[in-house]
């Protein structure tokens, strides 16, 4: 695959010179009541809901290459979040933005895993104050971009096990649409990939159904039309992408109840998420997916959605000069 190895091999060079910087914050830099820190030094009050009742959303865009990558999407869908479990965004979404671009510019980091968290707010466990009433925090960090799935995995593609100790959090009880920490079903499933030698979890809806794994969309192909669950997942950024690339490619797409079945017989099978982007899986519950090689279809969609990043319909660019022209 010359493509997937020539985009790796940018990143590589991008990586090895932010590695030999000497800013403070290379490493990641977090925002705190208007405050900036290295990342490994951020600490977040005890007394925060987020942190005491895993009270909070969540969302995390992306920068690449100095670009950052579908930006709105993930504030739109962060403002949506919040609105779902009676929060608000605690700044304006363009002040979010600014503050965003300062920090990565800042950090000097060209590839980066950018995280906004919502929280409820302050309270002591038993304060008699209504949750309505409470001022939601934000607390914010950027990092060098992270993996589910490295590069050198990608090119081979990955292995995934259909969880069976565990089931996916129920849409009745979380609403899986509001990007969340509640990562207890994701964590034992996990534990029950490494203990069957795969890498990752893909989980059901505990109804013969597939949802998603932990932190990313599932995707299938079979007989040349893309399949991915309408319902019990987050509404992934990466898999709007995926559909956007099909469409581009005269693709059909069904985003419609998935049966575990489907994902035995499929063509080709990949996961989808920010951190990572087009993940391959070649491998199901021990068995190889078209022979354990990457498929025609998810080749196609890897290549669009790196090209896509570079697309201004989808991404702009980060003027890294900026801040020595403010000092
Ligand atoms: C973040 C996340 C995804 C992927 O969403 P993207 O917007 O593509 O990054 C999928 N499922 C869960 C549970 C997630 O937390």
């Amino acid at each position: 695959m010359a493509s997937m190895k020539s985009v790796f091999a940018a990143y590589s060079n991008r990586l090895n010179a932010l590695q030999t910087s000497t800013n403070t914050f290379a490493q990641g830099v977090a925002w705190v009541e208007g405050q900036l820190y290295p990342l490994s030094e951020a600490r977040i009050p005890l007394i925060d809901q987020g942190f005491l009742h895993a009270d909070l959303t969540y969302d995390v865009p992306s920068v690449w290459d100095g670009r950052f990558f579908r930006l709105d999407d993930h504030l739109a869908r962060l403002d949506a979040s919040c609105k779902k479990i009676r929060m608000s965004l605690p700044r304006p979404r363009e002040e979010i933005k600014a503050i965003l671009v300062d920090m990565v510019v800042r950090s000097g980091i060209r590839d980066a895993f950018v995280e906004i968290i919502i929280t409820r707010g302050f309270q002591g466990v038993r304060s008699s104050k209504s949750e309505d009433l409470l001022n939601n925090n934000l607390y914010m960090f950027i990092q060098p971009y992270l993996w589910v799935m490295e590069p050198e995995v990608q090119i081979g593609g990955g292995s995934a096990i259909i969880a069976r100790t565990v089931r996916r959090i129920p849409p009745g009880s979380f609403d899986p649409t509001v990007k969340n920490l509640q990562w207890g079903d994701f964590t034992r499933a996990m534990f029950e990939a490494r203990d069957r030698d795969a890498m990752h979890p893909f989980l059901t809806d505990g109804d013969a159904n597939l949802t998603e794994g932990s932190g990313f969309n599932i995707v299938l192909v079979k007989d040349g039309i893309i399949y991915t669950p309408d319902r019990g997942v987050l509404q992934g950024v990466t898999r709007k992408s995926v559909i956007d690339v099909a469409r581009a490619n005269n693709i059909e797409v069904h985003v419609e109840v998935v049966p575990v079945q489907l994902a035995y017989q499929c063509d080709e099978l990949f996961m989808c998420t920010t951190a990572g982007g087009i993940m391959p899986i070649t491998t199901l519950d021990g068995k190889p997916i078209n022979g354990g090689k990457i498929g025609p279809i998810t080749k196609k969609i890897w290549d669009g959605y790196w090209a896509m990043h570079y697309d201004p319909a989808y991404s702009f660019e980060i003027n890294y000069k900026s801040l020595q022209s403010r000092l």
